[in-house]
């Protein structure tokens, strides 16, 4: 067991790889752990840098910002100024009675430790693809657009010929772009909003003036490579027979309800984003206060200096609300300041921001996320996931493709059996059991949930559903380590 630090950072992506270099700079004794194998996280995925390529920025945002904070990050490891973890997953976080927390990890591929402790967290570990089911979405060659975005830029890897991407929001942009960039056709880009919704907020429109740059640069590339992009159009069902043939769109009003012809397109790929959902195992295991965001996902409440509600616990990047990379990086940052600011370092380094530019940044720092923050609200306003989804289901589609639950069987266990709440649909009918935990069928089956019981999704059926008791799978032989070390009183009794 390694520490006591005085902050762990969980997740090396844009938030925490910002959090743990700002902590480090400001002197505190940092441990930064990450699941993945090299820093970046999503947004800034990119191919193995044990074979470095010349293109490795292209289709790359923001990259300079990356490669400046990676270099910081490598001088502060070789320094010891943080203690970096890449290849280990917190799978359980525990206080004991001094308030130090005590993490356990996981190996993704080795493991070099078990446990760690620190004085504070600052956990920044993202979010997922949010999806929603349709007929024929568990047929081989439908996939999360994050997926098929991560197969792009982390292995140069395509999923497929010929792709349709569907759902939501300005994400599907840069996957249309980087699976033709990458030598596939894109079929048409089926979007269930239309872009008219910015002028409902022409403020928050405007408030993050890079983004409007970046969405310029995509909508030339779509229409360089003569991309159809079709609005108010939503994909009724998967065709195929033993995988993706095509698919059936419709058009569709405002709340997703079909209302022109349907047509056809053919496809061998379906590349699904319903926009993201924060991954929140880890603040969950420690109680913090969650609430539901403008998107219709859980977030965890934070106040203006990133800290939960939970003492010594601070949260930034997707976990807060998604609102992408350039967001998360100021929320790292600021997260990573105002703990300096309140934390006596055990021990003292010299640092680079001397405490009066520390100050000067804080509230710098505070209007550009309160700036981003109006943009990603005006965003979420304009593509929302469509009220009337469910109305696409039949009883027949699966809902949890792990325990193989169908909509049938949820609307037998609201009719039949009373389940009211996506708790009880758990109990009675099984969808979130299997392998994911209801990563992928969660927000499905809380909307579904509140749509048999003809209500709107609250923040307590979701957090019904986001509640794990470990955040990553993990061997029995390290839970018989785990007990070995509680019962010899090397680890905390304390399980939260
Ligand atoms: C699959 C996917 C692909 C995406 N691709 C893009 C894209 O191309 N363009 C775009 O604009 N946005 C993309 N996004 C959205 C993107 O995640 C955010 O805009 C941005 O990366 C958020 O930064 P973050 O630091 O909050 O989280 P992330 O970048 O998600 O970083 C979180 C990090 O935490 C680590 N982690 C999570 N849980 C644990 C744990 N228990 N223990 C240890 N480490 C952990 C993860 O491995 C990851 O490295 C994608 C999202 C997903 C889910």
């Amino acid at each position: 067991m390694s520490g006591p630090h005085d902050v762990a950072v969980v997740g090396a992506g844009p938030a925490g790889l910002a959090a743990a270099v700002e902590a480090a700079e400001a002197g505190l004794a940092v441990a930064l752990i990450d699941a993945a194998g090299q820093p970046g996280g999503q947004y800034w995925r990119h191919y193995d840098e044990t074979h470095p390529r010349r293109d490795d920025h292209v289709g790359q945002h923001g990259w300079q910002t990356f490669t400046g904070l990676r270099e910081r990050l490598h001088a502060l490891r070789d320094t010891g100024r943080i203690h970096y973890l890449p290849g280990h997953q917190v799978w359980l976080i525990t206080r004991d009675e001094t308030g130090a927390f005590t993490l356990q990890m996981t190996g993704v591929v080795t493991r070099s430790e078990r446990s760690l402790v620190a004085r504070a967290l600052i956990l920044c570990a993202g979010g997922y693809d949010r999806q929603l089911p349709v007929p024929g979405w568990d047929l081989p060659g439908v996939m999360a657009a994050g997926g098929v975005q991560a197969l792009v830029k982390g292995h140069r890897t395509l999923a497929g010929k010929r792709a349709v991407v569907a759902g939501t929001g300005p994400f599907l942009l840069p996957v249309a772009t980087g699976l033709a960039r990458s030598g596939a056709t894109v079929a048409a880009v089926v979007e269930a909003n239309d872009t008219l919704g910015w002028l409902r907020d022409p403020f928050g429109a405007v408030s993050s003036p890079a983004k409007g740059g970046e969405a310029v640069q995509y909508a030339a590339a779509m229409a360089r490579r003569r991309i159809p992009y079709r609005t108010r159009t939503a994909v009724r069902e998967i065709l195929g027979d033993r995988r993706v043939e095509g698919v059936r769109v419709a058009k569709v009003d405002r709340d997703g309800r079909p209302v022109g012809p349907e047509r056809e397109i053919a496809a061998d790929l379906v590349a699904f984003g319903w926009g993201f959902t924060p991954s929140l195992e880890l603040p969950l295991m420690l109680g913090v206060e969650t609430r539901k965001d403008v998107d219709g996902s859980l977030v965890v409440v934070v106040d203006g200096l990133q800290r939960s509600s939970v003492e010594s616990v601070y949260v930034a990047g997707e976990g807060t609300g998604v609102g992408g990379a350039a967001l998360a990086v100021d929320e790292g940052r600021l997260s990573a300041l105002a703990l300096a600011a309140s934390l006596r370092p055990i021990s003292l380094r010299p640092t680079s921001l001397g405490p009066t530019t520390a100050s000067a940044e804080i509230p710098r720092l505070q209007r550009r996320i309160l700036r981003a923050r109006r943009f990603a609200a005006a965003m979420h306003r304009t593509y929302p996931v469509p009220r009337a989804w469910t109305e696409w289901l039949s009883e027949s589609t699966l809902v949890c493709r792990c325990e193989e639950v169908s909509y049938g069987e949820l609307h037998r266990a609201h009719d039949d059996l009373g389940a009211e709440d996506p708790r009880t649909l758990k109990m009675l009918a099984r969808p979130g059991m299997g392998w994911c935990q209801g990563r992928v069928c969660g927000f499905a089956t809380a909307g579904i949930a509140a749509c048999l019981s003809r209500r709107e999704t609250t923040s307590e059926d979701l957090r019904a559903l986001s509640t794990r008791s470990f955040a990553a799978p993990v061997a029995l032989g390290e839970l018989a380590e785990l007990a070995d070390d509680m019962t010899s009183g090397d680890a905390t009794e304390d399980l939260m």
